[in-house]
């Protein structure tokens, strides 16, 4: 407090609240109404009152969280509002705040769609301590922009210890069971047994007409046209014999194949914009569930 009791103290259980408010808006992309029928399944406002949709917008649109001072005389339009750093302790980031700026405008211009800030694993990661949802959530450190995921009941109730895990990391372990499953997946199928050509035998057989009618041709028995016309037709037949006698084309795309496709989609996962990510994940997943003992691993894996 100043010698003047002006500045602002935050209180710590209301501060958690309007903390969680602007996580659920900008992180998770929950609507306000939404958070306000969550938010009054598990606390009141500081007046004690019901959380509605009045009440979360005026949490998001309150400079003061992030730590500025601002006035407006009530005949003023909201534009003219007067903003300026404060110097109290802020509850959320300058950057948070303006992302729920940012939202709230294209909210209310209709630009928002729920796919803009979705994240890949959205609704399929599960907890392996507490079955809960893993959501989404982004962070910034030093100017970089971290995607990680953390169980639900952890971070809202505190039901559940279980650690969060970065995007990063659990794209990894979910790459890297993806290959352990796909292991003989491309087992080429036994080929169909096909009518089975002696070609050597017709060859043999062929070179023997070949040679009769040779004769017959040096005999006068059969005129240079006739000849012509027999080797003709006899070279085709041999032709016909010879392509039923190859080997069957693979019907499979060869495993060495499907490897390196995948190879190199996961070395390049990380250069893939995080919808086309998510359309992978979602065509091939339905719920993973993880779970931290020594390091990070997969409990179970249903795919679609
Ligand atoms: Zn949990």
């Amino acid at each position: 407090m100043t010698a003047l009791g002006l500045e602002l103290v935050i209180v710590q259980e209301e501060a958690l609240l309007v903390k969680e408010v602007f996580d659920l808006y900008t992180e998770e992309g929950w609507g306000v109404t939404k958070i306000a029928k969550y938010m009054n399944e598990k606390s009141q406002t500081k007046e004690g009152g019901k959380w509605d949709n009045k009440t979360v917008r005026n949490v998001l649109k309150n400079p003061t969280y992030a730590g500025y001072n601002h006035f407006k005389a009530e005949d003023w339009p909201e534009e003219q509002r007067i903003i300026t750093p404060g110097t109290h302790p802020a509850i959320v980031s300058k950057e948070q705040f303006e992302k729920a700026q940012t939202f709230r405008k294209r909210r209310a211009d209709g630009h928002m769609s729920r796919r803009s800030f979705d994240y890949a694993y959205s609704g399929i990661i599960k907890c392996g301590e507490c079955g809960a949802n893993y959501v989404g959530n982004t962070s910034v450190h030093s100017g970089k922009k971290y995607t990680g995921y953390r169980c639900l009941n952890q971070y809202a109730k505190g039901t559940c210890d279980a650690r969060s895990i970065s995007e990063t990391k659990l794209s990894k372990i979910v790459l890297a069971h993806i290959e352990l499953v796909d292991d003989g997946f491309q087992n080429p199928k036994a080929k169909s047994p096909r009518n089975k050509v002696n070609l050597p035998k017709e060859l043999e057989i062929s070179q023997k007409r070949r040679r009769n009618w040779m004769m017959a041709l040096g005999d006068g028995k059969l005129s240079g046209d006739d000849y012509a016309a027999l080797i003709d037709q006899e070279e085709k037949r041999i032709q016909a014999i010879k392509e039923k006698a190859e080997p069957e084309p693979e019907q499979t795309i060869p495993l060495s194949e499907v490897r390196k496709t995948f190879d190199d989609l996961k070395s390049n996962w990380q250069l893939i914009d995080t919808s086309t990510q998510k359309q992978i994940v979602q065509s091939l997943f339905k719920k993973i569930t993880i779970k931290k003992s020594d390091d990070w691993h997969i409990v179970d894996m249903l795919t679609v």
